[in-house]
């Protein structure tokens, strides 16, 4: 089989489209499709510094690749920032590769930890999380956010962008669904252009499963052990289901995401006019105080 673009042999079949492509056309054609993400919503502007979150899982390093790649052609910059949660084995084989990659692209790199900026490690808020009913990656997935909004004010960055993909969008909005959160679903409008620290997400219209081809194909190192707490929570589930069903339907996720992009935009403006925001520091939330500040809150007084 020869690529639809060249004359070369294709050895990926994009089946929602029906295009069949070689290596460099499909690395292309995920490389067009961020930059045509980041300019629909907005995401970076001329001259920016751009605080890319990489982990060291496949996601964020072909993150760091495609959005290196750019910035010498679109007139940003960037700088590699890693949370460091206090997991042991599993963050230290990931921070070597992170680094490792960010001297070969020669890219600013640093490191925080949960533990300088919490004083406590993510085993640690395990253990002392009171109701079983919430996962470690939520208690995680908080302390990151937080983490991720101090580590780009410290370095000068004003966006903070992260390698959430298509699929993560869409279990993200089931799982707001299936929980009765509509308030959340509006936040999930890709266009953050208005706040002051933009969440950017370039690879939230790009299915997993490419991704992980783009790694493959262009060689990129990554951590391919799980995190040893990924299974708790539904979302390991959701992902499933959505997987069997695109393999019976192809195509049927880029349809959801349509549906997402809509109705996260409806949300938002019906809530425009009672935004809350945080008493203590000062981001949107559903109530008094954020997820963020109750956890840290209830985690440093259980700790007591
Ligand atoms: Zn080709
Ligand atoms: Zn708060």
């Amino acid at each position: 089989m020869k690529c639809n673009k060249c004359q070369n042999d294709a050895v990926f079949s994009r089946k929602y489209s029906g295009e069949e492509l070689c290596s460099p056309c499909f690395s292309n054609s995920i490389l067009r499709k961020t930059a045509k993400t980041i300019s629909k919503f907005n995401m970076i502007r001329n001259n920016e510094l751009v605080c890319v979150a990489v982990s060291g899982g496949k996601d964020s390093l072909v993150l760091l690749h495609i959005l290196d790649k750019m910035s010498k052609s679109h007139n940003f910059r960037i700088k590699v920032v890693t949370i460091d949660e206090g997991i042991p084995t599993y963050r230290n084989e990931a921070l070597e590769i992170v680094k490792k990659f960010c001297a070969k692209l020669n890219v600013d790199y640093s490191v925080y930890s949960y533990d300088d900026l919490f004083s406590i490690t993510l085993d640690e808020a395990i253990n002392v999380r009171e109701n079983e009913k919430i996962s470690s990656c939520s208690i995680c997935g908080t302390l990151r956010r937080r983490a991720l909004d101090y580590a780009a004010k410290d370095i000068g960055a004003n966006i903070i962008a992260t390698a959430h993909n298509l699929d993560d969008t869409l279990q993200t909005f089931l799982i707001n669904m299936l929980s009765g959160d509509i308030k959340k679903i509006g936040w999930m409008d890709p266009d953050t252009s208005n706040n002051t620290i933009r969440k950017i997400k370039p690879f939230c219209e790009i299915y997993e499963s490419e991704i992980v081809f783009y790694a493959f194909t262009n060689e990129i190192p990554f951590q391919s052990e799980q995190c040893p707490h990924m299974n708790e929570g539904i979302r390991t589930e959701i992902r499933e289901f959505l997987n069997s069903l695109e393999n019976q339907h192809f195509g049927i996720k880029n349809n959801l995401y349509k549906s997402v992009l809509r109705i996260s935009q409806i949300v938002k403006d019906s809530n425009s006019n009672q935004k809350q925001l945080c008493t203590n520091c000062g981001s949107e939330c559903t109530g008094k105080i954020c997820s963020v500040c109750n956890l840290i809150l209830m985690l440093k007084e259980k700790q007591a």
